[in-house]
């Protein structure tokens, strides 16, 4: 009885101020592309905690450092690595949020309860030359993640030389993911898509990948509480060339974890909370063994992803009015890089969803007119939305004279106006309701007129 007092008072002599890893956000990190300048100082910062030995595991190819964090001293081993394409930098920042939690003074007791069972070894930039250019590839052109055999470049070098020094039970091969997978077909946007890699073209479950699959199972349940609906599993053909794959078939209990896009969601903050939150509940549950109650069947229960799923403009059922005959269609549109283009004509609201999706079954197609530039103009939202308010979807004459600053994109009108919508051809065009001009599409840009 006396004990229980003394331990109240303490606890209420020295409150606990929980921060949760959910809420725990690094400043300056919610933007597009991530580099090693950014976590640098963070790195920098981290590495003075005693708990964490921040090393060089090698250099890139242009010579930039690759970094490796040491945290624990237990005989199970987990590695995790980050940003091996160098314009996928989600889960980088979310390894920032998670090594952040573990410096902080009121989770001293959660470190102290782990750092005697695991080692933990974080690899937060892989591919710092791709990561700097925004790159997939590293500086040599090389998809770090096809050279787990051949070993062409450094970055691939020094992954696989910390995996072998390293020795890990488990490994964490952090991507991203286009945005327009689904959580299974006309599914919701795959926020966190997961795999247990092959390590043989037969996709056999051995012990390791089977317990992969387990643990994935396990955090499963995690994401589907945070996010219903957005968690989808990659198809598992086996891939020779990929580090996943070949960690696999290495015996390393090996998680491909992919950060996707969510509704209104530019930067992927949504799946760098999710992240985060799983960083720390690999390390609770491997310590205290409650993925082992998560099964095979659990992880095969999680929709495959639905490749192109979503698309960012899908106009449907809008009218085609044409001298070979009137017909009903679908318009998808995607914004790929600065070029949007129609991607698909037909029947797509019945397989895809858009982003931004608008039932056209009473509008018309029209490919507006071309705007001739004779004189120069500085062509503002406003200004832009007159235009096409008037019927124009596109400019034609002195390219040189348009000073676009409406941040929407400006089409050269091509050839002669055809009245259809054209498979792979710019997207500009408008939408009529009987007169009245309702809408304007400029790229993946659906643009209310009236
Ligand atoms: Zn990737």
């Amino acid at each position: 009885m006396r004990g229980c007092i003394l331990a109240m008072t303490l606890l209420i002599s020295t409150p606990i101020i929980a921060t949760e890893i959910e809420n725990n956000e690094v400043d300056g990190f919610d933007k597009a592309a991530i580099n090693l300048t950014d976590i640098k100082p963070v790195l920098n910062r981290i590495a003075k905690h005693p708990a964490i030995t921040l090393q060089q595991l090698g250099r890139s190819y242009h010579s930039q450092p690759i970094y490796a964090l040491d945290i624990g001293s237990g005989t199970t081993k987990v590695m995790m690595w980050s940003q091996m394409h160098g314009d996928e930098n989600t889960a980088t920042a979310a390894l920032m949020d998670f090594l952040d939690f573990i410096t902080l003074p009121e989770n001293a007791n959660w470190l102290q309860s782990w750092q005697d069972k695991l080692t933990l070894r974080i690899i937060p930039m892989i591919n710092p030359d791709g990561a700097k250019a925004q790159t997939r590839h590293n500086a040599q052109g090389i998809d770090l993640n096809r050279d787990a055999k051949a070993l062409r470049s450094p970055e691939g070098q020094t992954l696989m030389r910390a995996a072998k020094e390293f020795k890990p039970d488990f490994g964490f091969n952090l991507h991203d993911q286009n945005a327009y997978y689904g959580a299974g077909k006309k599914g919701n946007q795959a926020t966190i898509s997961v795999l247990a890699p092959a390590y043989n073209d037969a996709r056999e479950i051995n012990t390791s990948r089977g317990e992969a699959m387990q643990l994935i199972a396990h955090l499963a349940k995690t994401i589907e509480t945070m996010i219903p609906g957005h968690l989808a599993k990659y198809n598992d053909s086996y891939s020779y060339r990929s580090f996943g794959d070949t960690f696999s078939e290495m015996g390393i209990r090996t998680i491909l974890i992919e950060s996707g896009a969510y509704p209104s969601d530019p930067h992927r903050q949504v799946a760098r909370k999710v992240n985060r939150v799983l960083y720390k509940e690999i390390i609770d549950t491997l310590q205290n063994g409650t993925w082992k109650a998560a099964s095979i069947n659990q992880y095969n229960a999680i929709p495959f992803n639905a490749s192109n799923n979503w698309v960012d403009l899908l106009i449907d059922d809008v009218n085609v009015q044409s001298h070979y005959g009137d017909y009903k269609i679908d318009i998808a549109i995607n914004n790929k890089g600065n070029a949007p283009r129609i991607k698909e004509l037909g029947d797509i609201s019945s397989i895809r969803r858009g982003y931004t999706q608008i039932d056209a079954n009473k509008l018309v197609y029209n490919p507006g007119k071309g705007f001739s530039l004779t004189e120069p103009i500085k062509l503002n939202k406003r200004h832009y939305k007159e235009l096409l308010k008037q019927g124009y979807s596109c400019f034609s004459g002195d390219f040189a004279k348009l000073d676009n600053r409406s941040h929407w994109p400006v089409y050269w009108c091509q050839g002669a106006f055809d009245s259809q919508p054209k498979l792979h051809a710019s997207a500009a065009f408008l939408l009529y309701q009987g007169q009245t001009i309702k809408y304007a599409v400029l790229g993946s840009e659906l643009i209310k007129l009236n």
